[in-house]
């Protein structure tokens, strides 16, 4: 028999194309590789052959089997790989990238930055208090008197926890930052000026403008001879610096228990410039009488051109006494602040719920 060592290495190679499994594989040893395979048909074949040929098929045959061993290995590396890739499929390093959400700060806490920050630049410290306060902090040492109606347990949240120091007493959550200026002066001298940002709670239904948590910025500063002027002088350039150097400012006489005297602070609204209305809109379709032909109320102060933004006073005797001062020694001011309302006149939010409602649409606009 004649062995055409050329062909038949054609034909290998022809059918290593078509290896694509483990079994494809296995089948193709055994054609060639196996006890009936066709290097021991070679071999066997030798006998019957004239001995001038049996060197050249015996060698081919030798080199035969070794370049079908190395194809054997070769496939079942290849083979194995794609296995393995079938079952972890590698970092396709071509497909575009997924990029990952950039957080950022929460529009609320931007704010509550940016209110400190000019009270920073002006001197005042940051500081913080707990928001688990004493019945005293909250109420009794600010000058609250006992019958007034923010104590009632419909108006604070208090806790089933009794006050350490105070027998009878029980724990609330504050209803306000001012308690802090009780815990600072006692435990810092005059002069000091502090701003203090943090949270609140009030047993508030909650609606678009209510939440049963919120945030205050509080600031008190005392020193020998503060006057109520430093007030007033200290909150116009605050508000300006937050609103812009256009708006107007107003101060009208409040009452507050822990200031005296006390008063509401408002600015000129910086949409409709104080005016109540804006100027021409071809859309409006209802206008005040007094308004000029065309304009529209303006929706962010409610047409009054004012709005309210905080409130403030000179710190009343009582507090100081409370806070263990000297009587008649020092005099001081103080403010407060509900972030989430100036960040909805800065931003034009009109319901309180959406800062809390952690829907990224509306935070990542900010
Ligand atoms: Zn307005």
């Amino acid at each position: 028999m004649n062995w055409n060592f050329q062909e038949i290495q054609e034909r290998v190679e022809e059918e290593t194309q078509g290896i694509l499994s483990a079994q494809d594989l296995e089948a193709f040893r055994i054609k060639y590789l196996g006890r009936k395979g066709m290097i021991q048909e070679i071999f066997a074949s030798l006998a019957g052959l004239p001995d001038e040929q049996k060197p050249l098929v015996g060698k081919g045959a030798n080199e035969l089997r070794s370049r079908i061993t190395a194809v054997i290995e070769k496939k079942k590396t290849e083979i194995r790989e794609k296995e393995n890739q079938a079952r972890h499929p590698l970092m396709d390093i071509t497909l575009p990238g997924v990029a990952p959400l950039a957080g950022h700060r929460h529009i609320l806490t931007q704010t509550i930055d940016e209110i400190c920050g000019v009270f920073e630049r002006l001197g005042f410290t940051v500081q913080e208090g707990p928001e688990i306060e004493t019945e005293f902090n909250n109420f009794t040492a600010l000058n609250i008197a006992v019958d007034h109606p923010s104590r009632d347990a419909f108006d604070t949240f208090y806790l089933d926890k009794p006050d350490p120091k105070n027998k009878g007493r029980y724990l609330l959550l504050r209803s306000h930052t001012s308690p802090a200026q009780i815990r600072i002066m006692q435990k810092h001298k005059p002069p000091l000026a502090v701003v203090v940002p943090g949270r609140v709670y009030r047993p508030d239904a909650v609606d678009a403008s209510h939440s049963f948590m919120f945030h205050q910025v509080e600031g008190l500063l005392v020193d020998r001879h503060v006057k109520f002027s430093d007030l007033k002088g200290l909150l116009t350039v605050f508000c300006k610096r937050l609103f812009g150097d256009k708006i107007k400012m107003r101060f009208r006489p409040h009452f507050f228990p822990f200031t005296e005297p006390s008063a509401e602070v408002d600015i000129s609204c910086y949409i409709c410039d104080g005016k109540g209305w804006l100027v021409h809109s071809p859309s409006a379709k209802m206008s005040l009488p007094r308004d000029p032909k065309g304009s529209k109320g303006c929706s962010v102060c409610g047409r009054k051109g004012w709005l309210e933004i905080m409130g403030c006073g000179m710190v009343h005797p009582h507090v100081f006494e409370a806070a263990g001062y000297p009587q008649n020694r020092y005099t001081g001011l103080a403010f407060g602040l509900g972030v989430e309302r100036i960040a909805m006149l800065k931003y034009g939010v009109q319901d309180i719920r959406i800062f809390f409602e952690n829907d990224v649409r509306f935070l990542e606009q900010f």
